[in-house]
């Protein structure tokens, strides 16, 4: 394979053909690429999950599980990508998995690449949709706040329904913008960086280090989050930075630790906090 790091810019056309090549072989290997039919599907059975919150819960409660669930699913999404920046440290470049991989092109060749098909993202939403909501459930159960199983993972797929597309935003030029996206994914973006949920500029800084500093890597969320929430988690990348030792996988199995308290903590709160202010206005 060519030695992208040596030479990121300017691209020569065999390389870009040779990176487009491999990135849908590392895709078909992984099976990422289900139809376009799966990912409208899911659109379908997520808004109708949203739809069915509003009316179980009425108003007032289900926008309770709306914001609340938004900080949920974007602080999960920060740890999430911060793995991704941990297995770049760890990891040679060949041995990422493919989304990974992508990733790290788009760091660290040529940004435009993450500009990935809708089947790409059919595949995040797929295994969300499937993946997400059972164990939750179960979770929810076991603590024993069932009731409120509808509103915490409706609102966490909806967040992950409606924020997915917002990289490829990101990376996709204004002018472009209408042409890439679908009508009601255009509406919903358009509106979000106007009330300033998410921000191109922004997620620009995210890009500011190279393959030679990966540590200085920060700005983990991809749409707003309190600005206390951002430099901690900033602050807590640089000092995770201790763990990394050559050939290892310390950083990683660190942040599947945190993932998984994230998860049973995040959960436990959100549901906890939702059956404490109910019982309140009740
Ligand atoms: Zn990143
Ligand atoms: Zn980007």
């Amino acid at each position: 394979m060519t030695n992208f790091l040596k030479e990121p810019t300017p691209f020569k056309e065999e390389e870009k053909k040779e990176l487009k090549l491999l990135i849908k072989k590392k895709a078909l290997e992984e099976k990422d690429f289900p139809s376009p039919f799966i990912y409208k599907l899911s659109l379908i059975i997520i808004f109708s999950l949203t739809a069915s919150i509003f009316i179980q819960y009425g108003v007032f409660k289900s926008l309770f599980f709306i914001v609340i669930g938004y900080f949920n699913h974007q602080f999960t999404f920060m740890i999430y990508h911060s793995r991704i920046h941990a297995s770049f440290k760890e990891k040679p470049s060949y041995n990422l998995h493919c989304r990974e991989y992508i990733a790290w092109v788009h760091h660290y060749v040529e940004p435009k690449y993450l500009v990935c098909s809708e089947h790409y993202r059919a595949y995040l939403h797929w295994k969300f949709t499937l993946f997400f909501p059972l164990p939750t459930t179960a979770f929810l159960y076991l603590i024993g706040f069932e009731q409120y199983a509808l509103g915490v993972v409706g609102s966490w797929l909806f967040w992950q329904t409606t924020l997915a597309p917002i990289h490829n935003w990101y990376h996709v030029k204004p002018r472009y913008r209408k042409r890439y996206f679908s009508y009601f994914e255009y509406i919903w973006l358009f509106l979000f960086e106007k009330v300033g949920l998410i921000s191109t500029k922004k997620h620009y800084k995210h890009h500011n280090h190279g393959i030679n500093n990966l540590e200085d890597a920060k700005d983990f969320q991809d749409a707003w989050m309190p600005p206390l929430i951002v430099s901690l988690y900033n602050n807590f990348f640089r000092w995770f930075q201790v763990l990394y030792k050559d050939g290892q996988t310390n950083m990683r199995t660190f942040l599947k630790k945190v993932i998984l308290l994230n998860y049973l903590i995040g959960h436990f709160l959100f549901a906890y906090s939702a059956n404490i202010i109910f019982k309140f206005i009740n």
